[in-house]
């Protein structure tokens, strides 16, 4: 009650904060009379003068105001439209990083050309991100115009572009594209060989449309980058024998069948222990030993196999016909079918086959990831645009720092939003909606009818299907088609079934979209007088329509059902009620609705009973809208809790990654790495030595055993050290200085066989060969460690903190393996003969995984991967006919010369 009545006083700082934009509208409109005096050639040196200027000490906020007025008026030449102030606001609100939240048809578009256009000055790039591929076109097409007016070119980022394509629409000074080909273009980047390879610039400025869908949404959907793992099948079949006793006693396990989770007790972890400790897949130390992750991890997934997952219940073998192998063949569980070529993630197929003894297939290996969260934190500056924004400001404030400002419309918004109406069951309301439908179209009123999954859209089009009503259904699949469909929606009496994302960016005009339509049904014709008639005839009927559909009350939207988010609900209904127009929106529920039964309190449902719900009959009170939303933020309350608590795991590979990859891009970018693995080496022989002579030790305490296998095995060096030890006087500073003596005469030779070219070469690659391949396997055991950190968490130890200590100590060995590797590998590095001629090249996938599908924290995944091929595709650029290339392909895979062995054994071989 106080804040509310503060509020009226004093105003929201939402309003402050709109106070200080409007101040500063009119110096931009200031400089509109000197623009529109100049020439076009004139105002297009403007972008000439302001980089001088900003070459000579003035700052991007100096110029924002002539810069937004250039912007302002190239749009009125070009394009014929002429930027609204609050328009202005929003180009402010985005330049200074934040998040400017503009309604539905507020034009959006256009608002991103004014901070596009006044921080590419400054020449460093700016990316404006968009949700789909048609969208990244369609706005760089358009946009493009006005940018290309005023000299700045303008680039596109799409699915299916040659890496040469890439690099030039980088070096643009404004770079349209989606969140995933940024994202994988990112990835890819960081897994190349010669910094020149690389596409993408240092991040600048990211503007990212639908903003709330993409760092919200989408945040947790990680992309993935992956090839064949290492053959484990060993592994898995020694695990298998071990987990195949061990569960015959049942005091060694407990299992929650509903939860689909099992666990050892504190006999059955002992027990396993000790078995797999004699079966001598245990190296020393305990089962939770860093060390043994990767075996925890397989006894995990085995003893699923085995207590949980049940053949020809879950599962059946199989012998495909294909290649006439057994395999095992998902079974899903609602619909019985068999489920081809699925397989279940995290290792937990393999231990399946293992279970049935039919072949254990090789595992995918994670090469390279990151999430939306993650990537778009990478921009030392970001902003975003959406029509739904305030209901999630916590969590941009929190997890981005971006602050959303709420922007208000051009013209007052007229639509009217009736309360819910709220049925006993899903078939009376959906009686209701139809009931509705028909009512609209009786009165030539457009319908667009929201619903909350593809499912449920195909369900109520089959009802309108039996009831003979005209629709089209949308949902999110095809971008393009969507966009021609939905951008007619607005004709009168059209019924437009759609799941909350389709067709998200493009505008629904009353009456139709004239410009569409003569692209689509004249876009055949010569142009001429003809062409030009039946356009005109088009945009008459388009003009006549929107009268009709003003006079039947604009845009109804209908909701059949409340999502989980209020902001969905938001973004459904703002697609009614653009610019002013007429238009309305109603939700029609049940009680059977999922977050009537989830959420809806006790309370709600007494409270029905005594309003007296009868059948076919609905309740309509403001007390349910108010209960509806109170369920709603209890449930976005939960779900940012959830990923709040997702990022502090994330967080700790994350920084790692950016270390790796700043480390990575470093080497790449060095004339050589001489002194890099010089140090290397050094810290190399000193470790060795300091781990075989203890501190102060005399020489006959001295493990000159060790000392002799490891520089035998290390650099391939048959030294005396036994005959040294027995030397009068020596000590470890003198056995260091011997062997350090011997590598460095064994790499002089090295360098003088080779020659400094070669050498050079030869150091760079192999330094990044090894980098990336201990960071995979680095990656993997962070998985492991992350999915087993759960069991580990007894007593008082909080898991974040072991996941932080243990990822530290992962990392800590991962650099040493680094110095290892590159050392011993340089040491033994021969010239290879010539090679002959290659057949085929392997493939590497890029994934998204479904963040619902993603391995959890309970030690591992239910329903396996979903592949969107869509995503897939071959990411290496390996060329058989082209030896310049192989050095791309994964170490694991196939060598592309065609011998069949693996790259690592064949032409990966240094
Ligand atoms: P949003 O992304 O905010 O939903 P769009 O960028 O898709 O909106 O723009 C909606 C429509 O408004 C487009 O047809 C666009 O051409 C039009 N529009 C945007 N700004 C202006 C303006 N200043 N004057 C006239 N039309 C505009
Ligand atoms: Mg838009």
């Amino acid at each position: 009650m106080f804040n509310r009545l503060a509020r009226a006083i004093l105003g929201t700082s939402n309003d402050r904060m709109l106070k200080a934009y409007r101040k500063r509208v009119p110096a931009i409109a200031g400089h509109e009379p000197a623009m529109k005096a100049l020439s076009d050639e004139a105002l297009a040196a403007k972008t000439v003068e302001f980089r001088d200027r900003l070459a000579t000490g003035a700052t991007l906020d100096d110029l924002l105001p002539e810069a937004f007025a250039v912007v302002r008026e190239a749009a009125v030449r070009v394009l014929g439209q002429r930027h609204f102030d609050v328009q202005m606001i929003g180009g402010m609100v985005l330049h200074e990083g934040r998040i400017a939240e503009m309604k539905t048809g507020e034009g959006k578009t256009l608002v991103a050309t004014l901070p596009a256009y006044l921080n590419a000055l400054s020449g460093k790039g700016v990316h404006v991100v968009t949700v789909n591929d048609y969208l990244a076109k369609r706005d760089a097409a358009w946009m493009g115009r006005v940018y290309g007016f005023l000299g700045l070119t303008t680039g596109v980022i799409v699915h299916g572009l040659t890496d040469d394509e890439r690099r030039a629409a980088y070096a643009a000074d404004i770079t349209y594209g989606t969140n995933n080909e940024f994202g994988f273009d990112y990835l890819r980047d960081n897994m190349k060989y010669r910094f020149e390879d690389m596409v993408q610039r240092d991040f600048s400025f990211a503007i990212v449309d639908e903003v709330d869908s993409i760092l919200i949404d989408e945040a947790r959907t990680p992309l993935i980058i992956s090839g064949p793992a290492d053959d484990s099948s060993e592994l898995y079949r020694q695990v298998d024998a071990v987990v195949r006793v061990l569960v015959e006693d049942p005091e060694t396990y407990e299992k929650d069948e509903k939860m689909r989770t099992v666990s050892l007790t504190e006999a059955g972890t002992e027990r396993a222990e000790q078995m797999l400790r004699e079966a001598g897949v245990l190296k020393d130390g305990n089962l939770y030993d860093i060390g043994n992750i990767a075996a925890v991890h397989h006894m995990n997934q085995s003893v699923r196999a085995h207590t949980l997952y049940r053949l020809d219940v879950d599962y059946v073998v199989r012998r495909d016909p294909r290649d006439n192998v057994q395999k095992i063949v998902i079974i899903d569980e609602f619909t019985g079918r068999m489920m081809e070529g699925r397989r279940y993630s995290d290792g937990l197929h393999q231990a399946l086959e293992a279970k049935e003894g039919v072949p254990v297939q090789q595992e995918n290996q994670t090469l390279a990831s990151i999430t939306f969260q993650n990537y778009f934190r990478l921009y030392p500056k970001l902003s975003g645009m959406t029509g739904t924004a305030s209901t999630e400001a916590d969590e941009f404030a929190e997890i981005y720092k971006l602050e959303v400002v709420e922007i208000p419309t051009n013209v007052a918004v007229a639509r009217k939003d009736h309360d819910d109406e709220v049925y006993r069951s899903a078939r009376e309301k959906y009686e209701a909606v139809i009931h509705e439908i028909e009512e609209a179209r009786a009165r030539n009123q457009p319908v667009l009818m929201g619903t909350t999954s593809i499912e449920k859209s195909e369900q109520v089009a089959a009802l309108l299907r039996e009831r003979n009503i005209p629709h089209n259904v949308l949902n999110a699949r095809f971008h393009e088609q969507e966009a021609t469909i939905i951008v007619q929606a607005g004709r009168p009496g059209a019924v437009t079934v759609a799941t909350n994302m389709a067709g998200r960016g493009t505008d629904i005009q009353l009456g139709g979209n004239a410009d569409m339509r003569i692209a689509l049904e004249l876009g055949g014709m010569e142009d001429g007088p003809e062409k030009e008639a039946r356009a005109q005839a088009i945009r008459d009927e388009v003009a006549a329509n929107r009268e009709i559909v003003k006079a039947a009350g604009g845009l109804y939207v209908i909701g059949t059902e409340r999502h989980e988010s209020r902001r969905i609900d938001n973004q459904l209904r703002g697609r009614s009620g653009r610019q002013g127009d007429p238009g309305a929106s109603k939700f029609f529920l049940s009680l059977e609705d999922d977050l009537m039964r989830i959420f809806g309190s006790d309370r709600m449902g007494g409270m029905l009973q005594k309003l007296g719900l009868k059948e076919g009959e609905a309740i309509v009170h403001a007390w349910i809208n108010k209960a509806l939303e109170k369920a709603q933020k209890k449930v976005e309350a939960r779900n940012f809790d959830t990923r709040k608590n997702l990022l502090k795991y994330d967080n700790v590979m994350n920084d790692q990654r950016r270390e790796v990859y700043a480390q990575r891009k470093e080497f790449m970018k060095a004339e050589d790495v001489a002194a890099t693995v010089a140090e290397m080496r050094e810290e190399v022989i000193s470790d060795l030595v300091g781990s075989a002579i203890p501190e102060n030790a005399m020489p006959e305490q001295w493990n000159t055993d060790t000392l002799h296998e490891e520089t035998l095995r290390l650099f391939g060096l048959d030294l005396p050290v036994k005959d040294w030890a027995a030397e009068e006087g020596i000590d470890d500073e003198g056995v260091r200085e011997r062997i350090t003596r011997e590598v460095d005469g064994l790499m002089a030779k090295k360098a003088a066989d080779f020659g400094p070219d070669l050498m050079r070469y030869v150091e760079k690659s192999v330094l990044l060969q090894v980098l990336d391949q201990v960071w995979k396997e680095h990656l993997l055991a962070l998985d492991h460690l992350r999915q087993g950190i759960g069991l580990r968490a007894y007593g008082q130890r909080d898991p974040l903190n072991e996941y932080k200590t243990e990822a530290f100590t992962l990392f800590n060995r991962m650099l040493t393996e680094l110095r290892e590797r590159t050392t011993s590998l340089l040491a033994r590095v021969q010239l290879a003969p010539p090679a002959p001629p290659p057949e085929f090249a392997p493939q590497m996938t890029e994934t998204r995984i479904d963040p619902a599908f993603a391995g959890g924290m309970d030690g591992g995944t239910e329903a396996g991967v979903i592949e969107r091929p869509a995503l897939r595709r071959e990411a290496n650029g390996v060329d058989p006919a082209d030896p310049s290339t192989w050095h791309r392909t994964p170490r694991n895979a196939a060598c592309p010369c065609g011998s069949g062995k693996k790259y690592k054994h064949c032409h990966g071989k240094v």
